[in-house]
């Protein structure tokens, strides 16, 4: 037999695609042709795989071969297609009987040594076969545990190509995912460690309860970074939907950590302010790498020092943010990943950072507004909760009252989510945050004039912008929310009012 068939999955985005690697061996002058819209890393299989197979003591066959992926009309990127191709061009020059790879999915990039080495994304990838119907996988031994994740499907791990020619060849044995440990406990910084801070726990309290984005604005020492850090902490645990696609964007970053578990707690994502475009939004050759951006999906994206990002990086950041959603063009296709972060920004309030906050600081107002203003338009029009934070006193570092630990908080914040989502059901949403401005305006869930009198007052008098005004009643809301009330009274509306203009610090 001269034809060969053997199953790979190939990865557009986040969404894998079942492969079929055929390869075809004719008489003819020795040479190989690849075909079935290939990328560089792709082209480059072949001396991969030409010395991987000679190196692990096979028979290279000096024919014409031809190796066509299909669907021809997918677009195929990165080295996960090397194993299969191997094997394929084995069997189809009869060197070996692929019986045994009957239906069975083969992942993995070649060494020139004929080891086999893990591939970004093969979590995805395994989903996708299962979900195509494939019941066996091979990938990489470096990859089991992760594969292992894909519930009904058995996964089998080589390190070798040697090894896997002797399991087609001879049923030997293949490497086993590691045992799968009970997950060791949720932990990272809990809020029981931040002393005082009422506005600012306040604030990360009904950011995670309305899924509100959040600025915090204030002095070195303030306690920006260790606020956003938290709020992971007090958000609900991933539910497996969730969870299966956050750690599939990890897998395809190749930033899982070995043992390949489910990622439960909501990512938090901080590039710093020097991060390039490509480092938040996602991008690079072949396989596209999820930035920052995607990395945070169903978490945090935390910006500390905001204004000192590059105008490209917050610009590339708004329509993500607005879509939900990151598409990435490249030359051949776009890829599109999850993006659903919620954002909290940081910034200190004046280009000199100076601790002391507002009280020391010589810079002139002009300066002052200038510096905030490089935030402000399309980015900051999307958060609805911008609190000021005052440098932490000494009588509140050495408070020795205990603080609310985070558990205690993501009980609320679970209680007012579930309140929120029974409301909007309606709508088809489920967080106050996404709920348009019209329909806050309109019965049944218009609120009384008596209860929104000053926040008219000041749309009229131009201190607030309707933007405000529709944010200012989202706000009211998760109040009304968390202390489990069914509508925001007039005391709701004032204390939305007061976090949104710093009043209330
Ligand atoms: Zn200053």
């Amino acid at each position: 037999m001269s034809y060969a068939r053997v199953l790979c999955v190939g990865l557009v985005g986040v969404t894998g695609h079942l492969v079929e690697v055929e390869a075809d061996l004719a008489p003819g002058l020795p040479a190989v042709v690849i075909s079935g819209l290939p990328d560089t890393a792709l082209h480059e299989a072949r001396d991969r795989v030409r010395a991987a197979v000679v190196n692990s003591g096979q028979r290279w066959p000096n024919r014409r071969i031809t190796l066509n992926l299909l669907p021809a009309t997918l677009p195929k990127f990165g080295s996960a297609f090397d194993l299969a191709i191997a094997v394929a061009l084995l069997g189809g020059s009869g060197e070996l009987p692929l019986l045994p790879l009957d239906g069975v999915a083969v992942l993995g990039e070649l060494g020139l040594d004929g080891a086999v080495r893990p591939v970004r994304g093969v979590l995805p990838m395994v989903a996708a076969a299962a979900q195509a119907g494939v019941r066996r996988v091979i990938v990489p031994a470096g990859n089991a545990a992760e594969a292992a994740v894909v519930p009904g499907v058995l996964v089998r791990g080589v390190d070798t190509l040697h090894r896997l020619v002797a399991f087609v060849r001879d049923g030997a044995p293949l490497i086993e995912p590691p045992a799968d440990d009970p997950p060791p406990a949720v932990t990272g910084p809990d809020l029981a460690e931040v002393a005082g801070q009422g506005v600012g726990r306040r604030a990360l309290e009904l950011a995670a309860a309305g899924g509100h984005h959040l600025a915090l604005i204030g002095p070195p020492g303030a306690g920006k970074t260790m606020l956003a850090e938290r709020l992971p902490s007090i958000l609900p645990q991933l539910e497996d939907d969730a969870a299966l696609e956050v750690t599939a964007l990890h897998s395809i970053a190749g930033l899982l950590p070995a043992g390949g578990r489910l990622i439960r707690r909501p990512p938090f994502q901080a590039p710093h302010h020097t991060a390039t475009v490509s480092s938040i939004v996602g991008g690079g050759s072949g396989l596209a790498r999820p930035g920052a951006i995607s990395l945070a999906h169903r978490g945090v994206l935390f910006l500390d020092e905001a204004p000192e990002f590059s105008k490209a990086a917050l610009e590339a950041l708004r329509q993500p943010l607005e879509r939900g959603r990151v598409l990435l063009s490249r030359s051949r296709g776009a890829a599109e990943y999850p993006a659903g972060a919620q954002l909290v920004l940081a910034a200190n309030p004046c280009p000199c950072a100076n601790p002391a906050g507002d009280d020391r600081c010589e810079c002139p107002p002009l300066a002052r507004r200038r510096y905030l203003g490089r935030l402000s338009g399309p980015l900051l029009d999307r958060i609805d909760l911008r609190v000021r934070l005052q440098p932490m006193r000494a009588a509140e570092l050495m408070e020795t009252t205990t603080h609310e630990s985070s558990a205690l908080v993501a009980g609320r914040v679970v209680a007012a989510r579930q309140a929120a989502a029974r409301r909007w059901a309606e709508l088809g949403r489920r967080l106050n945050a996404e709920i348009p401005g019209p329909d806050l305006r309109r019965l049944p869930w218009r609120l009384p004039g008596r209860d929104t009198a000053e926040l008219r007052a000041r749309l009229d008098s131009g201190s607030l912008s309707a933007r405000g005004f529709d944010r200012v009643i989202r706000l009211a809301w998760t109040i009304a929310d968390l202390d489990g009330r069914a509508r925001p009274e007039k005391e709701d509306v004032g204390e939305a009012i007061a976090l949104r203009t710093g009043e209330g610090t």
